[in-house]
């Protein structure tokens, strides 16, 4: 790592980026202005669109889904890396999005995660195309759509082809996603939630007695769901978190629902809380039915429904693999202490539980607030972020015959991004 730092180009590549700085700062107060909640990206795809070709990226396009990629082509036949920022943000469309600043400290909803890190990826390649930088394997700019809650990681998912689109043949990914400049997500927490729905037909609380509760079923759910013993190792977790339900107090409900969180590190815990989830649910129905004394076949039984709304994959790397540990020499060699954050749910989540080398790292700068209406960026020492990820880039590359950290060119076909 040392080494690619004394490279010559390598140091004014370096310079471009701390003279870039006051740009990649300008173009996040413009972005984070576009709203840009999950599903409803395409303003600032646009924007990242435009940027992406001043910038000299090839083969520009916003794919299906909207994500925004361009290419910096390599010298051969290294790995392909993408590096990723997502361009959704969790406020909605409506937010009030008024940016205020004191001193060097700017504030607006979703300033940092994660306009932050998509203005340091139009600064990584104009800092590469003007110094001429190219790594031995095609560097792929990717802002991404859809990372936040319900968004459900949809933009990872249909750039690695998990969503049944075409697979491309990328051999590493990094996401710019933390706060922490010097942080490293190298785990990914799989989630899976439901929407369960409890039908049944309702009636007065005292003539009607004797109908079987929705409400009541769900409560027999819910005491089986708290009851669950789970992994403390691999680390797995559930919680009910909103319950709805019944019209009035003397109303036997016709309808009650409950959103459920199931996560784990591991995917394995994680389907078999799941297959428990369901079976509790199931068995809390038939309870509530046999308590009147009625079957799946009366009319006036509880029926329930589950309606998947999140599926994140789990999966684990080695704090000591390759692209961890070339993140943390990158680190250093900046002058920056590694800040190992280990688990989380990421744009990462994707490529790590194909097996595919992936983390997720921290944006230049200071921020906080990040998913409140109060979210701040703090405009200081900016720099480092963008240089230690064009390190990082060009050692998992390979640079000018400089390959200690290069990652293994897993897929050898070509691909041309803008036939997607
Ligand atoms: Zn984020």
């Amino acid at each position: 790592m040392e080494e690619l730092l004394r490279c010559k180009t390598v140091q004014e590549a370096f310079r471009f980026l701390e003279k870039d700085d006051k740009r990649t700062l300008q173009e996040t107060l413009e972005m984070c202005q576009i709203p840009a909640p999950s599903y409803q990206e395409e303003k600032k795809a646009e924007y990242v669109f435009g940027k992406m070709q001043e910038a000299g990226l090839e083969d520009v396009h916003i794919d299906e889904v909207g994500n925004v990629l361009g290419v910096r082509k390599g010298n051969g036949n290294g790995p392909r890396i993408v590096l990723a920022g997502h361009t959704d943000t969790v406020f909605p469309m409506e937010t009030d999005l008024t940016l205020k600043q004191d001193g060097n400290r700017y504030s607006c909803p979703g300033i940092g995660d994660d306009t932050r890190a998509v203005a340091e990826l139009l600064s990584i390649a104009r800092a590469m195309n003007a110094v001429g930088i190219r790594g031995e394997g095609d560097i792929v700019f990717c802002a991404n759509v859809c990372e936040e809650g319900l968004g459900d990681l949809r933009g990872t998912k249909h750039v690695f082809g998990v969503d049944g689109s075409a697979r491309h043949p990328f051999d590493g990914f990094i996401s710019i996603d933390d706060k922490n400049t010097s942080g490293i997500i190298y785990q990914a927490v799989g989630s899976e939630r439901y929407l369960v729905t409890f039908h049944g037909t309702g009636g007065h609380s005292y003539t009607g007695f004797g109908i079987p509760s929705p409400i009541h079923a769900m409560g027999r759910a819910i005491a089986k769901i708290s009851d669950f013993q789970v992994p403390s190792a691999p680390k797995t977790t559930f919680t009910v978190g909103v319950v709805n339900g019944g019209s009035s107090v003397n109303v036997i409900a016709e309808e009650s629902s409950m959103l459920v969180d199931m996560r784990s590190l591991d995917a394995n815990a994680l389907a078999e809380l799941s297959a428990k989830f369901h079976k509790a649910v199931e068995e809390a129905v038939e309870e509530e039915n046999a308590r009147w004394g009625l079957g799946i076949n009366d009319s006036d039984c509880i029926t329930v429904t589950f309606e998947q709304k999140g599926k994140r994959p789990a999966g684990t790397q080695e704090k000591q693999c390759q692209i961890v540990q070339a993140a943390n020499v990158a680190n250093q060699v900046i002058g920056m202490e590694t800040l190992y954050i280990g688990a989380a749910s990421t744009d990462a989540n994707i490529p790590i539980s194909l097996g595919i080398p992936a983390i997720t790292v921290g944006w230049g700068g200071k921020g906080g607030g990040e998913h409140t209406i109060h979210e701040w960026y703090e405009h200081t020492e900016t720099w480092k972020g963008p240089q230690r990820d064009l390190l990082l880039l060009l050692a998992l590359s390979g640079f000018e015959g400089i390959r200690k950290y290069q990652l293994p060119h897993i897929t050898d076909f070509n691909v041309d991004f803008s036939k997607e």
